[in-house]
């Protein structure tokens, strides 16, 4: 039976995760895009990612992470998957299941092995944090930390269910996390909770990897600089901006598409150059 790997990768719809989802499905990998509602979905359906052979699949889920812990708790996710069918793209709802056997695998005569999670989704911070709201606090944590934490969790569960059988690259975890939350990474006023959220996102990934490296699932953490013309740096205020901008100057320009084939690389145990 052929075997294809498949990856989830969350903040899937725009910028960074989306250049990802991109570069995985161009190398035939099965992309679980998640994002945070049916509409903002509707961005995949419009562009759907690569289709590399014809037992490919893509599913587009709708999981709101701000919700966290209660979106952890349900059962299912709503969403579409989209397969390719005599040179068609076509579409059907699905719904995602972590505790579902039959989502991962075993379709069109084909077995699915659950490889590689990327935690890419986040929000950013766009006052002080004397100015930030405690629903704002929460959002930031919630998405760009706790969400990353309970998929690791949700990853590592389901791939040590499954891993006596898996072939090729060991299963990987890739946390994206930022410079600014990098020990010596710049300090740019107006994004405190932002870095600090990122800041914990690498510390996990680091002792999360000693943890799971006995498991023989890999633990990768990215901490990209400015990524110019992203929605997430559009979002910001023209002062903060310019910030960043001045604190990034002197740095080689990064795009979607170093980080995505990074993240590339990094599955396919290529660990040559950093970002
Ligand atoms: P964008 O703002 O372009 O995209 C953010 C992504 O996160 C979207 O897919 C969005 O989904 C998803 N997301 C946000 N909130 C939620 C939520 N509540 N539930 C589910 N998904 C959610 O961001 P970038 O592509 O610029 O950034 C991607 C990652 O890279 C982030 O973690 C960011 O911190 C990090 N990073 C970015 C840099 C940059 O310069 N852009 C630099 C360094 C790190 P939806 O469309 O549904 O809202």
């Amino acid at each position: 039976m052929a075997r294809f790997p498949v990856a989830i990768i969350t903040g899937a719809t725009r910028g960074i995760g989306r250049a990802i989802v991109q570069e995985l499905s161009s190398h035939g990998v099965c992309c679980v895009m998640i994002g945070s509602s049916m509409e903002s979905l509707q961005s995949l359906e419009m562009a759907p990612p690569h289709f590399k052979h014809s037992q490919q699949w893509h599913r587009a889920i709708s999981i709101d992470l701000a919700t966290w812990p209660r979106w952890t708790e349900m059962s299912g996710f709503p969403g579409f998957e989209i397969t390719h069918v005599d040179g068609k793209v076509h579409q059907e709802p699905t719904l995602l299941s972590f505790h579902d056997y039959s989502f991962w695998r075993d379709k069109h005569n084909a077995q699915y092995d659950l490889k590689l999670l990327v935690n890419c989704a986040g929000v950013t911070q766009t006052t002080a944090s004397i100015r930030t709201s405690t629903e704002k606090m929460q959002q930031l944590l919630n998405v760009n930390f706790m969400s990353a934490v309970s998929m690791c969790n949700m990853f590592s569960r389901r791939v040590i269910r499954t891993k006596k059988d898996l072939e090729g690259p060991a299963p990987c975890i890739v946390n994206i996390s930022s410079i600014l939350g990098q020990h010596q990474g710049p300090i740019v006023a107006g994004t405190s909770i932002y870095s600090a959220s990122k800041a914990a996102i690498l510390s996990y990934s680091k002792v999360l990897g000693v943890e799971l490296a006995p498991l023989g699932i890999r633990v990768e953490c990215i901490c990209p600089g400015l990524v110019p013309g992203t929605d997430m740096i559009k979002q910001l205020d023209p002062d903060t901006q310019k910030k960043l901008q001045t604190n990034f100057e002197l740095r080689q320009p990064i795009t979607s598409s170093n980080i995505a084939s990074r993240v590339w690389r990094i599955f396919n145990n290529d660990n040559q150059n950093s970002i």
